[in-house]
């Protein structure tokens, strides 16, 4: 059995590709979040699925809790084999309005948190000669979209530390890719939808249509299997070569 350590997933995504490599069965699963059922997904996962599971609760932007995170699973587990790189956190606003401690967290979440967990696993898939590193960038990791000046920044940031991690994993069968979904139904969008509204001036319906779909030319949601299925792909034994890169799974947004 291999070790998958997912962040932010007892909600949306992380929650999404947990369930994908629950159902292979190949996976002991170390689930992450700071939702208060973290314990129950977590139990509920295993019983489901017949694998092991545990569930920290560290904060994404808490150097220490991350840390003993990742001595935990190891306790448990042995190892840490796949990290997948997922919390993260959005906020929309005109620059001038931009709050800074929004700036701050929305950095530490999404970028600053897989630095620290990236740097705490490193030295085990060092030396075992495996590992797989996936983050969960964004279609805003390649492009831009107004009034995410932080989310942005940071997704682009990611996508540039992924890239330079897979050089320095190369040698030692570390793979260090970024997915970078269009948008998906989760928590996360439904937020944004309400405050792209008041942000554009329009109706939610039309938040939906014309601001967030528009973008893409397949004209729905990315889904949590499709996004699973892909982390799971980067996280198997076949791709080994398969490094470096910010994949778009986004309906063809970057196409255009
Ligand atoms: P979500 O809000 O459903 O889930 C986010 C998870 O991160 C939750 O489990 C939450 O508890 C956790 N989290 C947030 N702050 C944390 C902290 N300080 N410490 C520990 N955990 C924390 O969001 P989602 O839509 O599933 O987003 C997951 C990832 O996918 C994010 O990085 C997001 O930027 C990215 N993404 C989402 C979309 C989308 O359309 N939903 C598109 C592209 C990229």
């Amino acid at each position: 059995m291999r070790t998958a350590l997912i962040t932010g997933s007892t909600s949306g995504i992380g929650l999404g590709i947990a369930r994908e490599f629950a159902k292979t069965k190949q996976y002991n699963i170390v689930l992450n979040g700071l939702e208060a059922n973290g314990q129950k997904i977590a139990d509920n996962l295993a019983k489901e699925f017949g694998i092991q599971t545990m569930f920290s609760p560290a904060n994404m932007l808490k150097p220490e809790e991350l840390r003993s995170m990742v001595d935990a699973a190891n306790t448990k587990f042995g190892q840490v084999d796949v990290l997948i790189n997922n919390a993260g956190i959005q906020f929309v606003s005109p620059i001038e309005d931009f709050p800074d401690d929004k700036w701050n967290a929305i950095i530490g979440i999404n970028l600053t948190s897989a630095f620290y967990l990236s740097k705490a696993v490193w030295k085990g898939m060092k030396d075992r000669k495996f590992g797989r590193i996936i983050n969960i960038a964004s279609a805003h990791g390649l492009v831009a979209s107004e009034f995410k000046s932080a989310y942005v920044a940071s997704k682009h940031g990611i996508v540039g530390f992924t890239k330079t991690l897979a050089l320095e994993g190369a040698p030692f069968n570390i793979t260090v890719n970024a997915i970078c979904p269009g948008y998906v139904k989760t928590p996360l969008v439904e937020k944004q939808i309400a405050d792209q509204a008041k942000a554009h001036n329009l109706s939610e319906a039309d938040v939906v249509s014309k601001v967030m779909l528009y973008k893409q030319a397949v004209k729905d949601f990315v889904s949590l299997e499709t996004l699973g299925q892909t982390a799971l792909l980067m996280a198997s034994d076949h791709a080994s070569t398969l490094t470096g890169i910010a994949m778009p799974v986004d309906g063809g947004w970057n196409a255009q």
